[in-house]
């Protein structure tokens, strides 16, 4: 049995992952967290993920359930997510990062810590979306140097913050590095006015905030005649939620090092 802790457990995540670790025979739910100053402290987390009582209060530290988890699962923010990598380093637990949206400075400092703990991060934890990371591999290699140009267009809900989402630009960076590209040179993330033609090498980027769009990304290459369109649509963040909750069963098991849900999935 694992004994998993959700920190960010009143957030949208937060609660789907409540309901994902009580349906899990072989995961024990531990403890929740919510952020410091919150009214909701002391609440029970199964009634705050409007599941009736559970019996696990949410705490207002890490501090306080220390000694109750084996795995932490964190979908927040990147700075308290940094936070909480230390914590984790410092007391002997694992963690699974879901979080999104780290800056090229706090990806640096996360990867600082892989000698110290087992982590597994991943800007998308369904099993679809890591077997179309796949997909998109075989396609960039056998169309992305054929004339086929390549973008990358995502949709979200009105509450998402960064942008791209993280998927799509994992999703860039799988198609750049089958080619030998980076998105740091090739990556195109505005187009507004005289922008002039596209070149062959760009990997364009477009994203729609809107409503309450759960997570959806599709891939392009399009050349002359003919387009070919990956696409992947999430309709529940319960698959994001099993996925994280199946990651911290499979790390439970792990030596220190950084994983991702290639390495949890075995593809
Ligand atoms: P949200 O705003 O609903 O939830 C974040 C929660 O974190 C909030 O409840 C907030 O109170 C809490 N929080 C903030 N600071 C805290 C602290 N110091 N201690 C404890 N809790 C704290 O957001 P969300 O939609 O749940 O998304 C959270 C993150 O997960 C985002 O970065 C999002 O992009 C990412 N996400 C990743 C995946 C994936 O599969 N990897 C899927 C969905 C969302």
């Amino acid at each position: 049995m694992t004994r998993i802790a959700i920190v960010g457990v009143a957030g949208r995540m937060g609660r789907t992952l409540v309901a994902a670790v009580e349906q899990d025979a072989e995961a024990t739910l531990a403890g929740g967290v919510v952020e410091p100053g919150s009214s909701l402290a002391g609440a029970d987390i199964g009634e705050l993920a409007g599941l009736g009582k559970c019996g696990v209060a949410a705490a207002a530290s890490l501090d306080a359930i220390v000694d109750d988890f084996d795995v932490l699962i964190d979908f927040t923010a990147p700075q308290v997510t940094l936070a909480n990598l230390a914590f984790c380093a410092a007391h002997g637990k694992r963690i699974v990062i879901g979080t999104t949206g780290l800056s090229d400075e706090q990806l640096a400092e996360l990867d600082g810590y892989r000698d110290q703990l087992a982590m597994v991060f991943a800007p998308n934890m369904s099993v679809g979306v890591n077997l179309t990371l796949k997909l998109l591999e075989t396609a960039a290699k056998a169309l992305g140097d054929e004339g086929y140009d390549i973008e990358v267009i995502e949709a979200h809900h009105r509450h998402k913050v960064d942008s791209p989402s993280g998927t799509a630009l994992k999703m860039g960076e799988v198609v750049a590095d089958s080619l030998g590209r980076t998105l740091k040179e090739h990556g195109v993330f505005e187009r507004v006015g005289q922008c002039g033609p596209r070149d062959a090498k760009e990997i364009g980027f477009a994203t729609v905030r809107a409503g309450d769009i759960v997570g959806e990304h599709t891939v392009m290459f399009a050349t002359e005649g003919e387009r070919i369109e990956i696409t992947h649509k999430a309709s529940s963040r319960m698959t994001f939620a099993r996925g994280a909750v199946r990651a911290a069963r499979w790390l439970a098991e792990q030596d220190n090092g950084r994983y991702g849900m290639q390495d949890v999935l075995g593809l």
